[in-house]
């Protein structure tokens, strides 16, 4: 298949998907898509008389239970109402990454005169091939998640709506399944915020942005999040005029403030108006266009688009399951209430993934479903506090965070000593010409134990991954100072971190014997 093929379905053909995630009609490589997801004709399997797992949904968390149950022996049925996949395939990681990097590549484009010394290229970004190659790209991947491929693995697939009947037992398309255990895995949607008249304008969240074939003129971002900043530097690149509106006075309000900053910048660079401690009020439609209401600071200003893309967070997917007929725990905002070892009310049911977290990524959908296999087949007492959990928003530069913020150290009385490398002291950030941002990382205090660290760089979801295997196998700043980093990567600005670090080491009293010992050794000839 190729990405330039003939009769591209337009944006807003109908789409297919039965509830949330959607995927454009008629679309070729959506339709591989849906053949690995959710095949055409797939008719449910008889029922095992007990199983030993029963897992409700088939995003990340469901899989993974799913496939490591069924290696180690055990009768799993697996229950999807949509596509296999869930969000990470069909509308989160994977299609955003795609497109994320078509945006790169056209704004490297634009540095072609200082790489190549060539004239500026005039290319006119193409955002249907860009939305195309994302569309087979995704296509290609769902391979893995297929239902094909986890029947393979012994386990029965089940597609359709499942809810509890009772402490035991699911009921899905007719079919009933009593289990030992079962696993809540049913993730979460896109939050609809209640904004005056916008349901009435129309717009996009990540259940429908990526079934678009035409670059929206000019596109309004609600949300100021990985998902709100992540989107608008891509259609930006990728030509759209955007506006990005969020409520806080920072981007990603989680991160360290120098870090927001560095993003805000980077998003002003590429032509995308800020509006930042803003709230958007209102809707309303005239001549084709969508007048949006904005405030901030008491002043209210209109902008005009074509399109308004809502990245406002995530609420968990607890409706229509019967938690309270299997005596399940949850409430709408946090979802199922989980123990430390991920058991519900219910001692025979555990959740894993966006239903039950607040960290909601696909790293940690994996880990959780790791954990509850061991724990719910094996009575193991694996504990989610035990985890030392990464993340990663994928704008240019990527803002990645490992471990505890300042703010965290702070309040839990942990003196600490933080170095900083600038990427701009690093020789091959600086050939790459991706010198802008920074690797931080956080001490305690006297010690070289590793709290935390933030990389804000072009790689830094890479780079971040060193520091979490040394944080997970307790290898402190010293002993990484000590690693040869290969010469020259950008991962150099851990290490210089480390030598930062032992400098520190170097007291007053160590320094003027060295320097005593030195002079001797030069009298002595
Ligand atoms: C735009 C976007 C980009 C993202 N990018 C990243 C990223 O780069 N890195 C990262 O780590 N994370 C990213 N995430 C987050 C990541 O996608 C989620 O954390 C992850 O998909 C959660 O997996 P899950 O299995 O818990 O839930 P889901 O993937 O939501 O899967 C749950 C499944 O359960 C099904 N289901 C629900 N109710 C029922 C029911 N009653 N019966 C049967 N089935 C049911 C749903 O249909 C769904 O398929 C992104 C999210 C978004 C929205």
């Amino acid at each position: 298949m190729t990405d330039t093929e003939p009769n591209e379905p337009r944006s807003g053909a109908p789409a297919v998907g039965r509830r949330g995630v959607e995927l454009l009609a008629g679309d070729a490589r959506d339709t591989a898509l849906l053949a690995n997801v959710r095949p055409a004709g797939w008719r449910n399997p008889r029922p095992a008389r007990r199983y030993n797992l029963v897992v409700l949904g088939a995003g990340t968390a469901g899989l993974v239970t799913a496939a490591g149950a069924a290696a180690l022996g055990a009768k799993v049925a697996l229950v999807e109402r949509n596509l296999l996949g869930g969000d990470c395939l069909n509308a989160g990681c994977v299609p955003s990454k795609a497109l994320l990097r078509a945006a790169r590549f056209h704004n490297d484009l634009r540095d072609a005169p200082s790489f190549a010394g060539c004239a500026p290229i005039p290319l006119e970004p193409d955002f249907a091939a860009a939305m195309a190659r994302m569309r087979r790209l995704r296509a290609q991947i769902s391979r893995k998640d297929s239902v094909r491929r986890f029947e393979g693995l012994g386990v029965d697939v089940f597609l359709g709506d499942g809810a509890f009947a009772d402490r035991r037992t699911v009921e899905v398309a007719g079919a009933t399944l009593r289990f030992q255990h079962a696993v809540i895995a049913t993730g979460s949607h896109a939050a609809h915020p209640p904004i005056e008249s916008l349901a009435a304008a129309g717009y996009l969240t990540n259940e429908t942005v990526f079934n678009l074939t035409e670059r929206p003129r000019r596109l309004l971002v609600v949300g100021g999040g990985p998902l709100g900043c992540e989107l608008a530097q891509a259609f930006a690149r990728l030509g759209s005029e955007v506006v990005i509106a969020g409520r806080e006075p920072y981007f990603l309000p989680r991160e360290e403030r120098d870090a927001a900053e560095v993003l805000a910048d980077a998003l002003r660079r590429d032509g995308i108006e800020v509006r930042l401690n803003t709230e958007v009020k209102g809707v309303s439609r005239h001549d084709g266009e969508k007048l949006v209401r904005l405030v901030n600071d008491g002043q209210e200003t209109t902008v005009a688009v074509d399109e308004i893309l809502v990245g406002v967070g995530r609420v968990p997917n607890v409706e229509g399951l019967n938690l309270e007929a299997a005596g399940v725990e949850y409430d709408h905002e946090h979802g199922v209430r989980v123990n430390d070892h991920l058991q519900t009310s219910n001692r025979r049911i555990y959740a894993a993934g966006d239903v039950a977290l607040a960290q909601k990524y696909t790293h940690m959908a994996d880990a959780t479903a790791r954990i509850v296999v061991q724990n719910a087949l094996f009575w193991g007492r694996k504990k989610l506090s035990a985890l030392t959990i990464p993340w990663c928003t994928y704008t240019d530069p990527e803002i990645a965070h490992v471990g505890l913020y300042v703010k965290e150290c702070r309040e839990r009385g942990f003196p600490l000593k933080t170095f900083t490398v600038p990427m701009s002291d690093v020789d091959r950030a600086v050939l790459d010409g991706e010198p802008e941002g920074f690797v931080k990382i956080h001490v305690r205090d006297g010690t070289d134990t590793i709290l935390g660290a933030t990389i804000v760089a072009r790689h830094a979801g890479e780079m971040i991954n060193e520091i979490s295997l040394a944080m997970v196998a307790g290898i402190g700043l010293e002993t990484v100072s000590r690693v040869i980093h290969s010469y020259p990567t950008q991962a150099e600005a851990i290490r210089k971190a480390g030598d930062a670090y032992n400098r520190t080491r170097l007291s007053p009293r160590l320094k003027a014997l060295s320097r005593c010992w030195l002079a001797w050794s030069r009298g002595m000839g």
